[in-house]
């Protein structure tokens, strides 16, 4: 057993992702670990599409207990693992994976939880009977839609560039409320409630072109993307007078949390981590 003496070596988790330097994961679950005493490590991975299923097969194998997945590996680590938690199952995106002693596989989904959290608890807001818009429709969004359509909104619209991902998607949550796929240029006013951007054209520094009339002063914008400063659109919903933006630390925190609890069996708690970020927000 380890003590706090007689340490045995650190139990070994990472993060999995292409680009994936700009991750604050190893902050976050290092902060975890070390307020739970958990004896472990946690590394970045960037591993190509093309050597995800092989590296990530390989990383197990070699000991690694654990890993979140992020962009562009939701969907291929749903396929990949042998066994599906029922949220993650529902997604058909995985971003958290734990490897257990029996050498099950197991694909979890902590994205939706994560960001529900966030808009609820840390953002106040309330989800019912909204207009709500999803730009993106990749595996972050693929998370996001069943935790938000039980929340009962008026309307889920997704829009995304490649229009026909979005209307696929729509069409596989359909049954959970009513919600309409879309490209950008399609998306028609007035003002939503809350637009929730799971693209990663933050992370390219763009903003993709949107009709107008979507964005209202009491439009709450919600960029899945983090950083210091603002995104580009945060930028964008702050040019049309939203009053309230926000980024993804609370999400990222939050989902972290759900991971570390899937791996390691206790719940951390996040404010400190939270009060931490701050300053780099
Ligand atoms: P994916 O690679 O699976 O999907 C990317 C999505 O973004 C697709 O819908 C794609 O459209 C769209 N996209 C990419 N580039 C552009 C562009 N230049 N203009 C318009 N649309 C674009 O990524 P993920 O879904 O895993 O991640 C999306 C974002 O969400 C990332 O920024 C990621 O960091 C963030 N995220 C944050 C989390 C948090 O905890 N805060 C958790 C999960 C994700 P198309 O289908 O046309 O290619």
């Amino acid at each position: 057993m380890n003590t706090g003496t007689q340490l045995g070596p650190p139990d070994q988790y990472g993060v999995a992702g292409h680009p994936v330097a700009h991750s604050w994961s190893p902050f976050i679950h290092g902060m975890f670990a070390q307020a739970t005493a958990q004896n472990l490590v946690y590394r970045l991975f960037d591993i190509t599409p093309e050597e995800f299923r092989r590296e990530v097969l390989r990383l197990v194998t070699g000991g690694v207990r654990g890993l979140n997945i992020t962009l562009p590996h939701k969907q291929a680590a749903a396929e990949l693992v042998n066994e599906l938690t029922p949220r993650a199952a529902r997604a058909q995106a995985v971003n958290v994976i734990a490897h257990f002693d029996d050498a099950t596989l197991l694909g979890d989904n902590t994205d939706g939880a994560g960001l529900i959290n966030d808009l609820e608890q840390n953002l106040g807001l309330e989800l019912a009977h909204k207009r709500i818009l999803v730009l993106g429709a990749g595996g972050a969004a693929r998370g996001v839609l069943a935790p938000l359509l039980e929340r009962d909104p008026r309307q889920l619209i997704i829009a995304n560039r490649t229009r026909a991902r979005a209307a696929a998607l729509a069409r596989e949550f359909a049954d959970l409320g009513n919600t309409v796929g879309c490209g950008f240029d399609e998306i028609e006013g007035p003002p939503y409630d809350l637009i929730v951007n799971g693209t990663s054209a933050s992370l390219q520094g763009e903003m993709p072109v949107m009709p107008a009339g979507l964005v209202g002063e009491d439009t709450v914008c919600y960029d899945m993307a983090y950083g210091r400063g603002h995104t580009p659109f945060t930028l964008w919903a702050k040019s049309l007078h939203a009053k309230r933006t926000a980024k993804g630390w609370g999400m990222l925190v939050e989902q972290a949390a759900a991971s570390f609890e899937l791996w390691r069996g206790i719940h951390p708690d996040t404010k400190p981590v939270l009060e931490a970020l701050a300053q780099y927000r």
